[in-house]
């Protein structure tokens, strides 16, 4: 059933070699950030030792080297998502730069009473720019309800949709509750009220391979370090009518077509909205790493990682006073819970001390904490190079952590 070669797969990555506290590391933190495989460290050894340069503006070879594995890695992104045009993605710090980027794109697009629709659960990097963006423009944000398992109310979202309408912003996984929102169907139905749709994808990349024109979304946004690639680089996917609406989020050099004291007149896409020397290293280190999973495959990975989900939750049943939050049928494999009468971060603390990463706190989506009413829930994160092994640690040292709390 396994389909995955795991040995194989967890000598890629260094990491999972070495202790934390005397015990070996189990890592089950990958919603926050994914580890690392080789193939992926070599790539950015490979530029800083063989082609470090600036690239679009030399004319000497390494620079032209680096131009054409930098642009490479945008059309290994543009296949991924299966993007139309290959200037349809922008490279971004990543997901929190690229929705900003669209906030302030529609900051001189949206008026005044206008309204903005974002989901109750979403990460506080797809609600803040939207306030901002309301208090620029007097556009009124409406929220999409959630219920008690942590799903979108459909009915609701419907019910709030009108003509005045003209953003929807739904995360396709949530990262506190691994919930996979409909987002088809949501997109859909907005367009039938010609609303944008940005749909946050940092938790869903790492699991889903998305099919940005299938799905029809007007925006899409991830990060690297959550899908193996290095911190600080992302992409924004955006149809071609969009970004050319929008006005440019930064100004500098690489944005421009001409500048004069008098005007200026902006790049082509996607340069239009890549001002400065872009994080060259980083985007071409993204490409290593979606060609790295891809080698694998997302569907035997999204098989693998459901079997960990259900192994994971069925133990953690057994536990005593256990309360789990997002108990949808449709999620990725992360698990959030409390332990009845014990902190979140005391649980967190203690399984540190025995080698095991997890979250504890508010992941960001404070809206959704206060939905429960709760502090904040201990979050365990699979991927696809964990272990079953590696579970049965994490329940044994949580057994344990309760023993000495109770
Ligand atoms: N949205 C979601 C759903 C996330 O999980 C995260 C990262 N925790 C972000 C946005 C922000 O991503 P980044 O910090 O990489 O910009």
């Amino acid at each position: 059933n396994i389909a995955l070669n795991l040995e194989k797969i967890r000598k890629d990555f260094p990491v999972l070699n070495r202790e934390v506290n005397g015990y070996p590391l189990v890592y089950l933190d990958n919603a926050a950030t994914s580890q690392t495989p080789k193939q992926v460290m070599d790539a950015i050894v490979d530029y800083y030792s063989n082609y470090n340069a600036n690239i679009h503006r030399g004319v000497h070879s390494l620079s032209q080297e680096a131009t054409d594995k930098y642009e490479a890695a945008r059309k290994t992104i543009q296949q991924h998502f299966n993007a139309e045009k290959l200037h349809e993605i922008i490279f971004t710090a990543g997901t929190t730069h690229g929705i900003n980027l669209v906030a302030n794109g529609f900051a001189s697009i949206l008026k005044k009473g206008d309204e903005i629709l974002v989901s109750a659960m979403e990460h506080h990097s797809n609600i803040v720019p939207w306030q901002i963006l309301c208090e620029k423009t007097g556009a009124v944000l409406k929220v999409i309800p959630m219920n008690q398992e942590g799903e979108l109310v459909y009915e609701e979202f419907e019910a709030l949709l009108s003509e005045k309408t003209k953003m929807v912003f739904v995360n396709h996984v949530s990262n506190a509750l691994g919930t996979i929102n409909p987002i088809k169907k949501i997109i859909d139905k907005a367009h039938e009220y010609n609303a944008a749709v940005l749909i946050d994808g940092a938790q869903a990349a790492p699991h889903i391979k998305a099919d940005v024109q299938a799905l029809d979304a007007d925006f899409y946004v991830v990060s690297a370090h959550k899908m193996c690639g290095p911190t600080g680089v992302g992409i924004l996917y955006g149809k071609e009518e969009w970004l050319n609406k929008m006005p440019p989020y930064q100004g500098g050099g690489e944005m421009i077509a001409t500048v004069s004291f008098d005007k200026t007149t902006y790049a082509d896409l996607p340069h239009k909205f890549e001002a400065g020397t872009p994080n060259i290293c980083g985007g071409i280190a993204f490409g290593a790493a979606l060609d790295y999973m891809n080698a694998i495959g997302f569907e035997p990975i999204a098989r693998y990682e459901e079997e960990l989900l259900n192994y994971a939750t069925l133990k953690l049943q057994e536990i005593e006073g256990m309360q789990f939050y997002g108990t949808s049928r449709e999620k990725t494999a992360v698990i959030s819970f409390n332990i009845e009468g014990l902190h979140p971060y005391d649980i967190g603390t203690l399984v540190d001390k025995m080698g095991i990463a997890v979250r504890t706190g508010h992941h960001c989506a404070q809206p959704i904490m206060d939905f429960y009413k709760i502090p904040g829930t201990v979050r365990a994160s699979f991927s696809f190079y964990n272990t079953k092994e590696e579970i049965d640690r994490f329940i044994e040292a949580l057994k344990k952590a309760k023993m000495m709390l109770s």
